[in-house]
């Protein structure tokens, strides 16, 4: 081999050359101007554009904005700067979004992000800690251990318990099932689900769940290799809320049918009605039948930090896992969620060790690699936002917020229910969702559902109001989900003024045209 020839083309590359041209595109002591410069443009764009958002939406069509964004260069070769990148996306991304901190963006689980947890994401995003090996993340995850400890705490759980940070309520979810279906297979069929797959009869598993928990239940148990067949819906009441009776009579069916119901899922606080099914009696009855208990809270868990309605909560603390999400009622920037394990030794169901990750040894050297709690492995460091967040707004407010949303739901529905025309469908809400509908007294041919449908693309597209749709027992209704605490009674009663004149106005055209 001839080393002298290889010790001169090293020399010529640009390898041994003094020159730093990357320096400007990252975070460090000496590129500090590039940064500062780039943040400066990017928040006096967001500061112009946000003063200029009257609306909660530009009313924009599906295909003007498809045709415009078609437009938009996704490459550049020699790179630009931010100035003309900013100006390419003002008008057809940043002001055609939905505003979602507008007083009249009502329309789904989706909330404004608080500025505390922005400017948590800016301190997340320079360090890009990743929460699997605390090799990348070191004080990160003793960060992310102490809010955990706090939710625990919060939902009355011990230090028998544990919890980890996921991407939002579908794999807190899965992750709680996963957990329930393998520790059934041990302790009870003797299975090692995670070595030899699903036992042999498999297909006598069931989930249990009221009719209206969210459909990532379903979804979870066909990934869970059980199929959506084996999630067993239970009959809701009159308020949503899972039926006792009904309960009772499926587990004696089950039984009778040899069948293996092996969970139990409670939904604290529903999509449409916000309906918290009966914590307490179904935790008696998973525990009588040995079922495990999950409770999805998603939307409910953040009552924790309620003043009036922490109550509500009473019985999750006997759950056997939770969900709980923070890009809900948390104001958490997306993705942020929790996953919570009453007995943390369960989590053992999802390890795996990597020699290069997570050596088995690390746990001997007392290093805690957050990887074997998660069904994720490169990870966020989403702690970092609840944490800035609880900080700053402080609980006294962070409480105030959520029951101001709560009282505004119900003052809401009593002003519904005093209106012509329309008709309130659950008009004593649990959380801070109402579903309504425009129903005028008019003759069958006239489509009241088409007519609702209308109405909500009509609000979407002049930009008026942001609400929801939904379909109750056949019925299309509207629903205003209430999670911005900025948004005040008035607000509301300009769109439902806006959604019974527009109602009215259809029904002229109609009559019209007969
Ligand atoms: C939002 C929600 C989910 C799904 O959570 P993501 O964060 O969207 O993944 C599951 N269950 C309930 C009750 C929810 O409200």
């Amino acid at each position: 081999m001839n080393f002298t020839y290889r010790a001169e083309s090293i020399e010529n590359t640009a390898l041994n050359q003094p020159s730093r041209e990357f320096d400007h595109l990252f975070l460090h002591g000496e590129s500090t101007r590039s940064y500062q410069h780039i943040v400066q443009q990017v928040t006096g764009k967001l500061v112009e554009v946000m003063h200029k958002l009257e609306h909660p939406y530009s009313g924009s069509t599906p295909a003007t904005l498809h045709q415009k964004l078609n437009k938009i260069p996704v490459l550049s070769y020699g790179g630009e700067p931010i100035e003309s990148l900013l100006e390419d996306i003002d008008e057809p991304l940043l002001q055609s979004n939905i505003h979602i901190a507008h007083q009249k963006s009502v329309a789904h689980l989706h909330c404004p992000p608080l500025v505390a947890a922005m400017a948590a994401e800016m301190v997340i995003n320079a360090f890009n800690p990743s929460m699997d090996s605390w090799d990348q993340s070191p004080a990160a995850t003793y960060l992310e251990q102490e809010v955990i400890e706090w939710l625990i705490h919060g939902f009355g759980f011990d230090s028998e318990a544990d919890g980890v940070f996921t991407s939002g309520g579908t794999q807190s979810n899965y992750t709680g099932l996963l957990i329930a279906r393998d520790s059934f297979c041990e302790k009870r069929l003797g299975v090692d689900v995670q070595k030899h797959g699903l036992p042999e009869d498999f297909q006598r598993l069931r989930i249990l769940c009221s009719e209206d928990a969210h459909f990532t239940i379903k979804q979870s148990a066909s990934q869970l290799g059980l199929g959506e067949e084996c999630v067993l819906p239970i009959r809701t009441d009159k308020n949503h809320q899972l039926c006792i009776d009904d309960l009772n009579r499926k587990l004696e069916e089950l039984e009778e049918e040899q069948l293996l119901p092996f969970a139990l899922v409670a939904t604290c606080g529903t999509t449409d009605f916000g309906s918290i099914d009966p914590l307490p009696e179904m935790a008696a009855i998973a525990k009588k039948h040995g079922l495990w208990l999950h409770v999805d809270a998603a939307f409910g868990g953040a009552l924790i930090l309620s003043h009036q309605h922490k109550g509500k909560l009473r019985g999750i603390e006997k759950a056997n896992s939770i969900t709980v999400d923070f890009h809900k009622l948390f104001y958490q920037p997306i993705s942020c969620g929790a996953f919570l394990l009453k007995n943390k030794t369960e989590f053992r169901y999802l390890q795996h060790h990597a020699d290069y990750l997570n050596p088995v040894d690390d746990e001997e050297k007392g290093i805690v690699n957050l990887v074997n709690k998660s069904t994720q492995t490169t990870r966020r460091f989403d702690a970092l936002k609840l944490f800035f967040s609880l900080r700053m707004t402080g609980t006294k407010q962070y409480g105030d917020m959520i029951d101001h949303t709560l009282s505004l739901a119900s003052s809401a529905a009593c002003h519904i229910d005093a209106m012509e025309n329309m008709k309130i469908i659950n008009n004593d809400p649990e959380l801070n969702t109402i579903v309504f509908r425009f129903e005028p007294t008019v003759p069958a041919t006239i489509d009241l559902n088409q007519l609702n449908w209308n109405i909500q693309k009509h609000l979407l597209y002049t930009g008026k109001a942001v609400l929801a749709k939904t379909t109750v027992k056949g019925e299309v209704c509207l629903k205003f989900t209430l999670l911005n605490p900025r948004t005040k009674l008035e607000d509301l009663k300009e769109v439902l003024a806006d959604i019974q004149e527009f109602g009215e106005s259809e029904l002229e055209n109609w009559r019209s045209t007969v």
